[in-house]
This record gives structure tokens, sequence and C-alpha cells, in this order.
């Protein structure tokens, strides 16, 4: 029996770890099992040709939010392709089914939740010529669903996907686990089901560590809901990482209200580069968290991502969900405030969703939440939620990423925080600007964003507070694009002196003299008046060192 285990990626980068775990733990049983990593962008006919050619007798797909609507296209194609073929689904995503999606989609075995017992039971019996009878984990056609987050008692039961060459190591992103489950039970989170959290044994981890490590994959995430839920195991891993690192970068999504006091310790040896944490404050109101079941010390979580701040050299990721119960807009624009205010490298700001199988998504009546029926399953309204405001939030969010997450308007961003009085009300402030004039329907390029940002600032301000503003714009623009005299943007003033454009010319040429390295180094001049250090007509020469993998190198020279 020729079996395929496939998925769809959103991006070519990502590497399936699930569809190994599968097979590792599968092939005792079948011994013909192949993998297929898709990915979703790729024409339906395209992708429909590939797991044909796999010619297997039965097809398993992992089914998540980004991917469902198309596997299930591609589900009733194949079936009349190959009618005699089996369809098995899994994944998050198809757990929750009721016995009527039998009715709907030609599928002959649903796998709700941790995929490997079930999964290895039904092909046991299939390769036998059996029919398999119903276990937990294992949904029938007739039958209701059976979801079951835990099968495997211990998680050493899995061979290691690693070690047996099944993960593909190329895509320069190695997903990984090294515990399953989460001691908490946020109510929108599909974690919230399975609070028996289960840990690989050390020696397994470390030697799924060693074997990554010394293939130099360059990003190891690991995938463990709550990482740091035991501090001993957390700084064993730590440590054992940062003796045997060679070259990787490693992503973990922590508890900030965990982390004690010799942990922070340890992770101020962290090198610049090697860490990530993502950190989740989802919420900061009080009703909030408590509608939601989150019990997290936001007092310790503030006083640990600020240690992290200031005292480690790891990057930071904060994220933030709106559309909660228990708190409306107004809250919510005060804690992206409050989060922003504690340093971190990266804000996610993203409406919450109701995924199957969340406590939430089953208390949605009871609380009237309205939410697309569709993938991603986004909130549409609630009591506290009016539709529009939760598109300012998702504007928010979308101005956040373009200005504040890219890096490329410091400046800017602060002098109109200090105008607005905060980075909330900033944004907002631009996001009605934004959705004013239609600016969300098109992606652009760094230009066209800065001078729409012009048209923003002209619009809404005058007198010093717009040369202020412009100044700043004009700064973060030249930082991040060669600028070229004749063609600048016109926040750009360019009307020097014959004099100045001479003195300018000697300055950069004594810089460049200074530089000692070969080559001709472009510079471009502009004028400015509301500098915060010299105030006055000044003039300030870019000078492009160096374009390197993270940007230009720019110097600026002040006249
Ligand atoms: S949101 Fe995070 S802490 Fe809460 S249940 Fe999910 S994984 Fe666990």
């Amino acid at each position: 029996m020729k079996v395929l285990l496939t998925t769809l990626h959103s991006r070519y980068v990502h590497a399936s770890l699930a569809l190994p775990c599968l097979k590792a733990y599968c092939q005792s049983v079948c011994s013909s099992i192949d993998l297929l990593e898709l990915t979703s962008g790729q024409p339906k006919e395209n992708l429909l040709a590939r797991i044909v050619a796999a010619d297997a007798q039965v097809i398993c797909f992992s089914v998540y939010l980004w991917n469902r609507v198309t596997i299930l296209e591609l589900v009733c194609c194949l079936k009349q392709i190959k009618p005699d073929c089996r369809i098995v689904l899994g994944g998050p995503d198809i757990s929750f089914e009721t016995a009527d999606f039998f009715h709907r989609y030609p599928v002959d075995a649903i796998i709700c939740g941790e995929g490997e017992v079930p999964l290895h039971h039904l092909l046991a019996a299939w390769q036998a010529g059996q029919q398999p009878h119903a276990i937990a984990g294992l949904q029938l056609p007739g039958a209701d669903p059976c979801y079951n987050d835990s099968m495997l008692e211990s998680l050493d039961m899995l061979p290691s996907p690693f070690a047996a060459g099944l993960v593909d190591l190329t895509r320069g992103l190695v997903y990984y686990e090294s515990s399953r489950g989460c001691p908490y039970c946020c109510s929108f989170c599909l974690s919230a089901r399975s609070r028996h959290v289960r840990s690989f044994s050390l020696e397994r981890i470390k030697s799924d560590l060693d074997l990554l490590m010394q293939e130099q994959v360059p990003l190891i995430k690991f995938v463990d809901r709550t990482f740091n839920y035991d501090p001993q195991r957390t700084r064993e891993i730590f440590r054992y990482i940062l003796e045997h690192n060679k070259s990787s970068a490693f992503h973990f999504e922590i508890g900030a209200h965990l982390l004690d006091a010799p942990t922070l310790e340890l992770l101020e040896q962290v090198p610049a580069g090697v860490f990530q944490f993502e950190i989740g404050v989802q919420s900061t109101v009080p009703a909030t968290l408590n509608k939601v079941s989150r019990s997290v010390s936001l007092e310790r979580l503030a006083d640990n991502v600020r240690a992290l701040s200031t005292r480690t050299r790891i990057h930071l990721h904060l994220d933030l969900v709106a559309g909660l119960p228990g708190g409306g807009l107004g809250d919510f624009l005060d804690a992206v405030d409050w989060t922003y205010a504690l340093g971190a490298d990266h804000l996610q700001i993203e409406l919450v969703k109701l995924l199957p199988g969340t406590p939430l998504r089953l208390q949605a009546d009871e609380l009237q939440i309205h939410y697309d029926q569709a993938p991603p399953y986004t909130i549409l309204s609630s009591p506290e939620w009016c539709f529009s405001d939760l598109e300012r939030v998702r504007g928010i969010g979308r101005l956040n990423d373009l200005l504040v997450n890219s890096g490329k308007f410091p400046r800017l961003m602060e002098r109109l925080m200090t105008v607005h009085g905060s980075l909330s009300r900033s944004l907002d402030d631009i996001n009605t600007y934004w959705c004013e004039h239609g600016l969300y329907a098109d992606s652009r390029s760094l230009r066209a964003l800065a001078e729409e940002l012009d048209g923003y600032l002209c619009r809404c301000f005058s007198g010093a507070t717009l040369a202020d503003l412009r100044e700043s714009l004009a700064r973060d623009y030249a930082h991040c694009e060669r600028v070229v005299g004749g063609s600048a943007p016109a926040f750009f003033d360019q009307q020097l002196a014959d004099a100045e454009q001479k003195q300018v010319r000697q300055r950069v040429k004594e810089y460049v003299t200074g530089l000692e390295r070969d080559g001709k180094v472009q510079f471009f001049s502009s004028v400015f008046y509301q500098l915060p250090q010299a105030p006055g007509r000044r003039i300030i020469a870019f000078v492009y060192v160096a374009k390197t993998a993270t940007g230009l190198e720019v110097k600026e020279l002040l006249l």
C-alpha cells in the first residue's frame, strides 16, 4: 500500500514538521510512505498533477486555516480522478468537524488532534485489508468527532524525524518541537484544550539539536506553545545551545511572566542575533484577561520584558490581539501604547480568530461574537466591537508594520508620537487619512509610501510642526533609500547656494579620504531648519558608504 502525506505551505520557506513526524511513527506499519510539500500559491492544476503523479492508494492531507479551502477542492477532484484512493484529513483546521462533513466531502477518515497514534492505527488496518475500528483521535464516516491531543504517553516514543533524515533542512528554516501542550487555557487558543504538557527527554532534545546545529540550519523555530513552562528545563536547553551552537538562530515562544532571575542572568550571555523571543501579551485589560481565562501577571510580564530589552541582545516580538471580549477600541489603543512602551523590537497587532475547537468559538453565541465562517475565522463584530472599530485596528496593525516594525521611519514616528501624544493616536490618525484616500488597496514602493506620508503631513499639519515632521520624514527616507539630486521626493529642500554646494563637496571629500577605501562614494545634500541638536539653516550631506545585507550604511555630515 502506497501512502502519500502532503500539505500546502503558505510560503516555500516553511518546512513541515507534522508530515515527517507522522512518517517517522507510521513507517513501521507501512514501508511506502512518501512526503510531498507543496505551496498554496501554485495553480490548482499543478498541485493536483503533483499529487496524482505520486500514485498513492492513500492520500493524507495536513489541513490548516491557510490551506483548507484549496485542499477541500483538491480532495473533490482527486476522488473523481482516482475513485479508489482513500483520502485522510488531519490537522487543527479539520479536527472538529461534525459527522455531516463526510456527506459533503469524499473523505474516508479524519484524524482529530495529535496524529501519530490514530494514523498508525488506521494505516495498519488498511494495510491488513481490514476495516479500522474507532479509537480516540480517529473519526470515520457516521461517527462523531473524538478529539484527543495527548495520545503519545511519552514523546520519546516518536522516532526522531531529524535523525531519520525526513525533514528538509535546506529551506533556511526548520520547525522543532521540544514539548507539546500548554499549561494555560486562554479561550481563544487551540492549546487551551491540552493543559497536559509533555516534553521530549533532555537527551533526545540535545541529540536533535546537535544534528540541527551541526547542519548549521539558519533558523530553528521552536513551536512549543510556552517553551519556558519549566525554568530548569528551559535553562538546560538554553545552556546547551549556547555551548554547542555553530551559526544557527533560535526562535522561542515564551511566557515572559515565567522568567526567573537565574534565567534572565543566563540570557545576558546570548550573543546578538542568536535568540528571538515571541511573547504573547494579547491583552492588558483585566476584564478581558478574566473573560478569556488568561491568568498572567502583567506586572511581572512588563518587568521581565523590560529586563530582556535592557539587559540582553535578544530580539523581542510582542503580540496583541484585538476583538476579545471584556474591552473595546479605547482599551485596545491603551494596550498598544502600554505594550509599545516595553521597548520590544516588533509589535504585532492582530484581530482575534475564532478557531475551530477553541473555547471562545464554542462560547461565540453566548457572547454574541460574530465571525467569518470561512478561514481564517476573523471576528466581525461583538457587543464591545463594531465592524468599523475592528477595521480601524486592522489598519493600525498594518501601519504599525509599515512604519514602526519596519524600522524605516524612526524619526518621523518619534515626532508624530510627541505631536499626537501616543503611538496609537498617531497610527489611528494616519489610518483615517489612509482610508479616506484608499491607500490600503495596493502595496507600494518605499518612495511611494514616503510620498503618501508626506501627503498626510501636508494635509494634517501646518507651520513649524509640518516643517519639523517633513524633515524627520526626509532624514528617515535618506537613510533607507539612496537619494539622487534632481529626482528627490518633494519633502527634501535642495535649494543650496553655489558656495554651500562647494562646501559640501569639500566636506565629503575630506570624509571619504579618511575612510581609506577605494571606489566612488555617492552623496546627496539637503537643507534642514528644525534639527533638534542644530536649529537654524543647516545642511546635511547623506554619504552612502556601503550597501549591506541589512540595508544601506549612511553617514550624515552636518554643515
Ligand atoms: S495563548 Fe499561549 S499561553 Fe495561552 S493557551 Fe495558547 S499557547 Fe498557551
